[in-house]
């Protein structure tokens, strides 16, 4: 097994894992809070650390077909929700690339 290296994020405001405490993204790179996963509310941000994907596959979500894979926090593993491969509608690419974490599995802290 190769060493788990952890990252950390700038700014005051940062948005950990729950279960594990480890830094997933911040309040900079937050986009949107209108979005729905499994658990409920969920938010869109440009770019996370500390996380690793699963597989692509093909989900028919609300607003249409997208390529996304799973999630998952580098501390505890746990699924928390997904990333953006591809976007079939055209209204919808501004997503590629970009992730979901629901709002369940992260806290808002502050940070120095
Ligand atoms: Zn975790």
């Amino acid at each position: 097994m190769g060493r788990l290296i952890l990252e950390y994020l700038d700014g005051n405001r940062i948005y950990v894992c729950k279960k594990c405490r480890i830094h997933l993204t911040n309040f900079q790179n937050r986009i949107s809070k209108n979005f729905k996963g499994g658990t409920g509310q969920a938010y869109l941000f440009d770019l996370g650390i500390n996380y690793h994907v699963g597989l692509p596959v093909d989900k028919d979500l609300l607003t249409g077909k997208h390529t996304v894979q799973d999630l998952m926090c580098n501390g505890c593993c746990e699924i928390i929700g997904w990333k953006y491969i591809k976007a079939f509608r055209e209204s919808e690419k501004y997503k590629e690339g970009k992730i979901i974490i629901e709002k369940y599995f992260i806290e808002k802290i502050k940070w120095k």
